[in-house]
């Protein structure tokens, strides 16, 4: 039979699916011996049946009654009992820690005539007695019966002003009578029925209200949020009442074992004398820090340290706690792995190991790609609490403050001036790129969090805040909420909170990245958050398999990415090299008239590319550089067929020449396609027109012929975009094969030819594709775009927030691998390319590279390496690292 109860003695720490944290934790805390009321737990299971039928499954009831008949025994009390009083807590407690989301009612059992068998059992304390009542109505109202909690604040507070009293405890008996009968008043009327006097009707009222707190709208937001399945439930803890409101000699409190902003270990905590519950959180009165209460009750003192101490080798981890004294005797409510800051996590795991209770493996479990993520970025300080003018998506974190421009171009020539800027553009598009490189930060007004803003932002590091639609962005100023904002004037904006502010707010700098950046030397940096960060990275790279690489275009990118850890170049993509200055020979390119003209722009071209190579090739020394040939469709380095045609008829009217724009014109239209992304790209490109591959190839080979040439050891790898069938691919490579024989002559170096894989054909014929490749690389944007069939740029903003809703997927495909779906096809084409070909290399390159999900799954597949923008190498090398650890620890299952 299935059971939906546990009585404290029966559960353990490792039930928190079943029992929910608290329970579970409680249970613990029972098995070690600790003073903990007596009670037991109802567990998820029986939450669950509950939300789907509305009501709880078959034999619940008598469970819960023989449980509490064994709380009774053991408590010598019965709930309720008018003479002698048994009083109990209901409180939520869900798999996942969820603060102050749910709901908990003390003091149930408490009615008009047990409220005098409570005081006679507290030897006559009626003010002890009254209080308690009051507190349970008050709650039990809230949370039960949905009536508005300032309706109470407003009785208690006419209570306290009516007796000329500041504090609750103030209140005598008779003035705390009163207030319940004002209480009950307040209650009647928004209820239509009187408080309830049946204790056991209350009982169950407040375990039905607990688990309806589940789908209460904070908890709902707080878990999608927080990423927390929808259909966990919560379990609910009914607990024998202990009375931290009985007097001076009783009160409750908070503690934590160490600090949880810094991990120093230490006591920390507040106390709160003759309370209840969440007064010490709630903030009524001044708390006592921790220490105090030594001098107030030196054995209670004593005896929390003693089990605060117990309780961290227990758990091997920062533990928070929540505690009651009555009358002298202490009594432990709650404790769990406490949540802590991403700095905290660091040192504290660091601190353990140090203290001999976990090892570095153990350390490295314990923190996070995206704790160390959170670490890298700049801050704003905001001590001085600068109000936000607007706010937006915080698309890429950070901290920026600058001079508005609106274009590229004064970005680039304001920083050339040693001006700090902020670009803002209603979107960004890649002529923006050299604008978004000068800039500190860039602000749009349209586009979500995989807007190209935002994902090019993301790729440098570089803080963003997008989709501020309350923006309005004109030529020279825009305007927010009343605010007008000229070219010049300074702003600030927070990558993270996607917040914007007038004015300078000032930023602090990440010690973190410092570190990364090779400017603070580890052992004499005496941060403890940078000590910890370095020893536990050290770890992540010597336990892990998957190797990481980055995502760099040019020497300046490798170089940082390389400090940074990068193990070589997973993807650099070549588009860049041709915008800018060299556009124009594109254009030449692609509006050549013969061959001879073709062959002049790419011969144009060549010694410009091979230039960028060396340049790659040089700060990657040793380690392996796989560069893409050309991929974007060629109309991406054309004007625009609006711009074109309104030129064009402009200098027409004017009588002017317009010979050479009328041919750019024609061949935008005859280059204008419906679907670009599906259309003439990547090897198709190299396929259709003459000489394009080969003239990278050319330059990529000389270039590295090149290095060799000044004594390094250059590793490039050619990789063919958008390949779809073998034969696409063996007609690349036959020509390439070619070139390269003969410009590396003996000069030893050797170029490798692979390909991406990222149309849904090639993953499934990745045996034949195999036979011509030496490596595949994963593009899982494109691969992800077309086995979902997405047009990346257009669903996110247009119909991503639905499917959210809806549960379709937890978190965007394109943010993390679709295991199932996109992931399933990396694997057979893993599989069935190494069946082809033993030790065929496999990477990843595009943004799952740097998601830590996404870094497991590949770790667990078998990829020899992820590549990723280099902001995030040091995250994915964290996560390799830990991937690494976990495939172990269940191989040991
Ligand atoms: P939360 O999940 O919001 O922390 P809790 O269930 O822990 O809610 O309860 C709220 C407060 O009531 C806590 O301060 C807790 O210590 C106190 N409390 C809960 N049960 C009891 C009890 N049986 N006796 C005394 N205080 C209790
Ligand atoms: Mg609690
Ligand atoms: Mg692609």
């Amino acid at each position: 039979m299935v059971k939906f109860v546990y009585d404290f003695s029966e559960g353990n720490k490792d039930l928190k699916d079943l029992l929910g944290g608290k329970g579970a934790n409680l249970a613990e805390m029972t098995n070690l011996g600790l003073p903990v009321p007596a009670g037991f737990t109802i567990t998820t299971d029986a939450c669950r049946t509950f939300l789907r039928t509305g009501h709880g499954p078959d034999g619940l009831d008598t469970e819960i009654a023989a449980h509490l008949a064994d709380l009774e025994a053991a408590m010598g009390r019965k709930l309720g009992d008018p003479n002698d009083p048994l009083l109990v807590s209901v409180r939520s407690g869900a798999p996942f820690s969820m603060p102050g989301m749910m709901e908990t009612v003390l003091n149930v059992g408490l009615n008009d005539e047990s409220v005098a068998g409570l005081s006679r059992q507290a030897g006559g304390n009626d003010r002890f007695a009254w209080d308690s009542y009051r507190r349970l109505i008050q709650m039990f109202g809230k949370t039960v019966c949905d009536v508005p909690g300032d309706e109470f604040e407003q009785a208690l507070q006419h209570a306290k002003s009516s007796r000329g009293v500041h504090d609750d405890v103030e209140l005598d008996a008779a003035a705390l009578q009163e207030l319940v009968g004002a209480y009950k008043k307040v209650f009647a009327e928004h209820t239509g029925h009187d408080f309830p006097q049946d204790p056991r009707d209350q009982m169950d009222q407040a375990v039905e209200a607990v688990f309806r707190s589940w789908n209460a709208d904070r908890a709902v937001l707080y878990r999608r949020q927080e990423r927390i399945p929808a259909d966990l439930g919560t379990a609910v803890n009914i607990v024998a009442m202990v009375f931290g409101n009985l007097g001076p000699d009783s009160g409750t409190g908070v503690a934590f074992t160490r600090d949880p902003a810094t991990g120093e270990s230490g006591i920390y905590g507040d106390y709160l004398a003759n309370a209840q519950g969440e007064d010490v959180v709630a903030g009524i009165r001044n708390t006592l820090s921790l220490h105090e209460l030594e001098g107030l009750d030196k054995k209670s003192y004593d005896e929390l340290l003693k089990i605060m101490a117990t309780l961290e080798g227990h758990y091997r981890d920062l533990c928070d706690i929540e505690f009651t004294i009555e009358r002298g005797k202490l009594w432990m409510l709650q404790t769990r792995v406490g949540k802590r800051t991403a700095a905290a996590a660091f040192t504290i795991a660091a601190q353990l190991v140090d203290e001999g209770m976990i090892d570095l493996d153990e350390a490295l479990t314990r923190v996070t790609g995206a704790q160390l993520g959170q670490l890298m970025f700049p801050r704003f300080d905001l001590a001085e609490n600068p109000a936000a003018i607007t706010r937006g998506v915080g698309a890429s974190p950070g901290a920026a403050f600058g001079e508005v421009v609106f274009t590229a171009a004064h970005a680039v020539e304001k920083a050339g001036q040693g001006h700090k800027v902020i670009l803002v553009r209603r979107e960004t598009n890649p002529d923006d790129l050299p604008g978004m490189i000068a800039a500190q930060g860039i602000l749009t007004s349209r586009g979500g969090k995989t807007s190209h803003a935002a994902v090019v932002a993301r790729g440098m590091g570089k803080t963003c805040v997008c989709g501020a639609d309350q923006v309005e962005v004109g030529r020279d100023e825009f305007t927010v909420a009343g605010h007008v904002v000229h070219e010049g004037d300074v702003i600030s904006i927070d990558g993270t909170t996607g917040r914007v502010y007038l004015g300078e707010v000032p930023v602090r700098p990440s010690e973190v990245v410092q570190y990364f950046e090779g400017d603070l030397d580890p052992a004499q940096a005496n941060d403890p958050l940078v000590a910890a960060v370095h020893r536990i990275m050290t770890h992540a790279d010597s336990r892990s398999r998957l190797r990481v690489r980055t995502n760099a275009d040019t020497g300046l990118d490798a170089a940082r990415a390389r400090r940074f850890g990068a193990q070589g170049i997973g993807l650099c993509r070549t588009e860049h090299m041709f915008l800018g200055d060299r556009r124009s020979l594109v254009e030449r390119l692609i509006l050549a008239h013969n061959p001879t003209e073709r062959r002049d722009a790419l011969d144009a071209l060549l010694p410009l590319q091979r230039a960028d190579f060396l340049d790659i090739f040089r700060e990657m020394n040793g380690l392996p550089v796989t560069v893409r040939l050309i991929d974007p469709p060629l109309h991406e380095f054309l004007p625009s067929l609006e711009e074109l045609a309104v030129q064009v008829a402009v200098a027409q009217e004017r009588g002017e020449e317009v010979e050479r724009e009328q041919r750019m014109l024609n061949a935008v239209r005859r280059m204008h396609e419906q679907n670009p992304m599906l259309g003439l790209r990547g090897v198709r490109l190299g396929l259709v027109i003459p000489g394009l591959f080969a003239m990278q190839v050319r330059a990529i080979t000389e270039a590295a012929v090149a290095l060799a040439a000044e004594g390094g050891r250059p590793r490039p790898e050619i990789m063919v975009p958008l390949v779809g069938a073998v034969q696409e691919l063996e007609t690349v490579r036959a020509e390439a094969e070619k070139i390269i024989a003969d410009v590396v002559g003996d000069s030893g170096v050797e170029v490798l030819i692979g390909t991406m894989i990222e149309v849904p054909r090639a993953a499934l014929t990745a045996g034949q594709i195999a036979e011509a490749a030496e490596f595949f690389s994963f593009g899982t944007n494109d691969l992800t775009q077309m086995g979902w069939g997405f047009s990346r740029d257009d669903v996110e903003g247009a119909f991503f927030w639905r499917y959210l809703e809806l549960g379709i997927f937890g978190i965007s495909p394109f943010e993390s691998i679709d295991r199932d779906g996109v992931g399933r096809l990396v694997r057979i084409a893993s599989e069935e390319g190494r069946q082809a070909r033993p030790g065929l290399k496999l990477g990843v390159c595009g943004e799952h590279g740097g998601d830590p999900d996404s870094v497991h799954f590949f770790h667990e597949v078998g990829l020899d390496y992820v590549s990723c923008s280099p902001f995030r190498v040091p995250i994915a090398r964290l996560e390799a690292g830990r991937a690494a650890i976990e495939s172990a620890g269940s191989d040991h299952r």
